[in-house]
């Protein structure tokens, strides 16, 4: 077998949907034809992805064996002695995916089977339905239900909380206002009527998305416990951490958590002590596919499963590991989908993506990811690097706080 050796190492950036910054990193090798691709991508700050993948990982990588994927990421970890930062993860799982990318097309075949073949044919997937009023959610929810997806993530007007009535001081400052007292009476509200619409059959889950102080987060689960979810989303903020086991014990909800996490000891003490019954974390975040692997195994113990995040801002090479994941995972528990490859502008720079039949993801049998990218096409969505609106998030009173 020739040597595989890095050439070049680069970030291609696009928007093909506006306000997503998406990141590919792309692995050249001496072998003709022969390339990886990887996500890298932080969509708020993606320039700085950009440059640590372009001066730092590029020097580090170029002359490597790109087949030896462990010891590529060891290298990468280790290398830069500060670690486990969302800039650098990133940049990281861009290269590391690229790896496994190489690796797959090596030796024709696709990662799934590289990984010791499939433990199930598709993934499950959820959908997010939200909507300004009861009418609208239940038309959303209706349409997903029409086209065969049998879990969904409801909540009220994006993540809920925005209320006409904001008691707020003159002048008030530039910026997303979220009323958590508004949200926290409306939720329990919104999941009794949807049941009583939708009834048993339907699996819904919601997302706080950390937008609670602990306490509240602890009566919310309570008043959701009659309306059995499958399960509540980020109900703290990682810095919260040490609330968990008081969530846990306050009712029978199943619990999520992960997306934001980027370093070990934030999800170590969670599945050690059995507090969540899901990790979602967001695999460029944690550093790519060699460790999402290896933390998908240490659940495993715990009897945790898996729902990685999966969002508009993950390329659809993200969105295939993911699935690739999924697909090798006996704790595998359900995948984020947001139907990113259905736009025709995403199609115009992907090729291969994932698909969607029978509210499942399917991937294909092409080697590494099976997923490519037409850079030419990429290049006609450039990236924005300004600050988006909606994370200049403030309470009524108008303090800063978390999005
Ligand atoms: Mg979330």
């Amino acid at each position: 077998m020739p040597e595989i050796r890095v050439t070049d190492v680069r970030a291609i950036e696009t928007a093909p949907m506006k306000g997503s910054n998406l990141i590919v990193v792309r692995i050249d090798t001496n072998q003709p034809g022969l390339f990886g691709l990887g996500c890298a991508t932080f969509t708020q700050r993606h320039k700085a992805v950009v440059t640590a993948i372009e001066v730092y990982m590029k020097q580090l990588l170029i002359g490597r064996d790109a087949t030896n994927v462990q010891d590529n990421f060891q290298v990468m970890m280790n290398s830069s002695y500060w670690r486990n930062g969302p800039v650098l993860n990133n940049a990281i799982s861009g290269c590391d995916m690229a790896f496994w990318d190489i690796l797959g097309k090596s030796l024709n075949a696709p990662i799934w089977k590289l990984w010791g073949g499939k433990v199930r044919d598709a993934v499950p997937v959820y959908r997010h339905a939200d909507g300004k009023d009861f009418a609208q959610l239940d038309e959303r929810v209706q349409s997903y239900l029409d086209q065969g997806y049998q879990y969904i993530r409801c909540q009220f007007g994006g993540y809920g909380g925005k209320t006409r009535y904001l008691n707020s001081p003159e002048n008030t400052r530039p910026g997303t206002y979220f009323d958590a007292l508004s949200y926290m009476r409306g939720v329990p509200k919104l999941f009794e009527h949807v049941r009583s619409v939708f009834g048993e059959e339907v699996e819904l889950l919601h997302d706080v998305h950390e937008r609670l102080t602990p306490v509240d987060a602890m009566w919310l689960v309570k008043q959701l416990e009659p309306y059995r979810l499958f399960f509540l989303e980020d109900a703290l903020s990682p810095e919260q951490g040490h609330w968990w086991p008081k969530l846990r014990d306050a009712a029978a909800v199943p619990l999520a958590m992960g997306e934001l996490f980027n370093n070990p000891m934030e999800w170590i003490p969670l599945i050690q002590n059995r507090w969540i019954d899901y990790i979602r974390c967001h695999i460029s975040q944690i550093g790519g596919a060699t460790p999402a692997r290896a933390l998908a195994a240490q659940c495993a113990l715990f009897d945790v499963r898996t729902a990685w995040h999966g969002p508009g801002d993950v390329s659809p090479i993200g969105h295939m590991a993911n699935v690739h994941l999924d697909l090798t995972t006996p704790n595998f528990g359900i995948q984020e989908w947001c139907g990113m490859e259905q736009d025709p502008r995403v199609q115009e720079v992907f090729q291969g993506c994932a698909a969607i039949r029978g509210g499942m993801a399917w991937a294909n049998d092409n080697p590494g990811w099976g997923v490519d990218i037409d850079e030419k096409a990429a290049a006609k969505y450039p990236c924005d690097a300004s600050q988006p609106a909606w994370l200049l998030s403030r309470l009524p009173d108008g303090t800063s706080v978390k999005a």
